[in-house]
């Protein structure tokens, strides 16, 4: 089966030229269910050429840490397997400068074509377009990431997940369609051996965010944690996905981040194996809510600023600027969790331990520096810069796309006025208490 033509965006073509085909993994990082490299395969087979995976490695990563490095680390490891089981050779560049390295290998090894993975992040797209302005190179973007392509769906900034809804729905059964095999290739090629030590020794000037231990890393440890979900979690995921102290979501977000697992692996063995209840709630999830968070930061290029937010929003919030504040807090002070509110408190630290915070409290999270700030604008900064920190899924569209929303009533719609946030929807501490058993959440994250 070939690779719908509709997940490709041919950004440079160059046909004739021979050469050997390389697919740059970046934001896909598997080797299973993986469109780009499916397609990369398929013209290295059309051109009879030789197939290799590349992955730029920058140290100084924007906002990655420890943390981040460790679980990507441990996943790149798995690839370097896989990839050498279907005999097809990675190369782990590592650069502060990755496109200039990545052109230094176009020219060794005499590269004819380039497939990169999709990425809607501004400067993931910065590096398409310098692999563009490289001579004599044929450059291919694949979405492997979403399960209808971003830039198919729609070509515009969506409203919200009402209109992006029906889009998906109308396109899902072309593209929620079983993975065609990745075969070994002939021709043989040789890597150079990876240092995977002297890499982290490289990284260890990283942030000194502790790795997390209660996941697993890489596209093994990924497919168990479905099974898990889907065995032990699905049938009650839409009464428990409200409650923080009830462990209902996944945990899938990590290795959704990093590719470790495609979406559209998760959307058929979900629909392939769901006991009633649930199933409806998880792809909405899954499916509609993740797609809308790629839409949003492809077509809105002010994705983390508060000039992104719509233009309602934005007039209120001039309205409310000078809304007196009851509590104001330094970012040292809400980074250390040192609130008045012990389930923020809890939440923050949720998040700076366990690596990643309960789906329904981010929300709560996210308005309440709202509340506690000086304007949205430091709301919005101190929000990116500690889910972008410490969170295992963070630096994602859907963090961006979550953030906007929760600020900047981003694909949400105006609610009655109050002060500080205007017509963007508020939480309350009571309002949780109501919800869940706030105490025992705070019981199971206190210090
Ligand atoms: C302020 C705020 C910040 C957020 N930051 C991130 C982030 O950095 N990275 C991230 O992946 N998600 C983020 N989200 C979205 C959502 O909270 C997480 O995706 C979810 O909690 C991840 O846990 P899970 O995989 O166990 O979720 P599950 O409930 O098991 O959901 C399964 C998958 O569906 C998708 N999903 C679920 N909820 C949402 C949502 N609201 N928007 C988009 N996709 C969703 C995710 O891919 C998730 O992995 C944020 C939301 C808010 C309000």
């Amino acid at each position: 089966m070939e690779v719908d033509v509709r997940r490709v965006i041919v950004r440079k073509d160059y046909p004739g030229r021979k050469g050997l085909v390389v697919y740059r993994m970046s934001r896909d990082q598997r080797v299973d269910d993986n469109w780009a490299l499916l397609f990369a395969q398929q013209l290295a087979d059309v051109k009879n050429e030789g197939l290799a995976v590349v992955f730029t490695l920058v140290p100084h990563y924007p906002n990655a840490n420890r943390r981040h490095f460790d679980f990507m680390i441990r996943g790149l490891k798995q690839v370097e397997k896989h990839l050498a089981a279907k005999n097809i050779p990675f190369f782990l560049l590592m650069d502060e400068q990755p496109m200039s390295a990545f052109a230094d290998f176009i020219r060794e090894y005499d590269v004819s074509a380039v497939v990169s993975d999709f990425d809607p992040l501004r400067h993931k797209q910065a590096w398409n377009k310098m692999i563009d302005t490289i001579d004599a190179i044929a450059h291919y973007e694949v979405d492997a990431h979403n399960i209808v392509p971003c830039h198919f769906v729609s070509r515009k900034v969506e409203f919200g997940a009402y209109t992006l809804r029906p889009k998906i729905k109308r396109l899902l059964p072309d593209f929620l369609t079983e993975f065609p095999e990745l075969h070994p290739q002939t021709v043989q090629m040789k890597a150079h051996p990876i240092d995977w030590v002297g890499i982290k020794t490289m990284l260890s000037h990283s942030e000194n965010v502790e790795p997390v231990n209660w996941l697993q890393s890489g596209e093994e440890a990924a497919k168990t944690v479905l099974d898990q979900f889907i065995a032990t979690k699905l049938s009650h995921y839409d009464e428990q996905r409200n409650h923080p102290e009830a462990d209902g979501q996944s945990h899938l977000s990590p290795y959704l981040h990093f590719g470790q697992i495609a979406a559209q692996r998760v959307a058929l063995e979900i629909i392939r194996n769901a006991p009633p209840g649930g199933q409806e709630a998880f792809l909405e999830e899954l499916i509609v809510r993740r797609e809308l968070a790629d839409n949003f930061c492809y077509y809105n290029p002010l994705y983390d600023q508060t000039g992104g937010f719509p233009e309602w929003a934005k007039k209120d919030m001039e309205l409310h600027r000078n809304d007196v504040r009851l509590y104001l807090y330094t970012r040292e002070e809400l980074e250390n969790g040192e609130t008045h509110d012990p389930l923020w408190n809890a939440a923050q630290r949720e998040l700076t331990v366990r690596g990643k915070m309960h789906g329904y409290l981010r929300m709560y999270w996210a308005k309440k520096l709202l509340e506690w700030t000086a304007s949205p604008e430091e709301a919005l900064q101190h929000a990116i810069y500690l889910n972008d920190k410490y969170s295992l899924d963070g630096r994602d569209p859907n963090g961006y796309a979550g953030i906007a929303w929760s600020i900047g009533g981003v694909h949400d719609r105006a609610w009655f006025p109050r002060p500080v946030f205007g017509k963007i929807r508020y939480m309350s501490l009571s309002g949780c208490f109501a919800k869940f058993d706030v105490d025992q959440y705070i019981r199971e994250h206190s210090k």
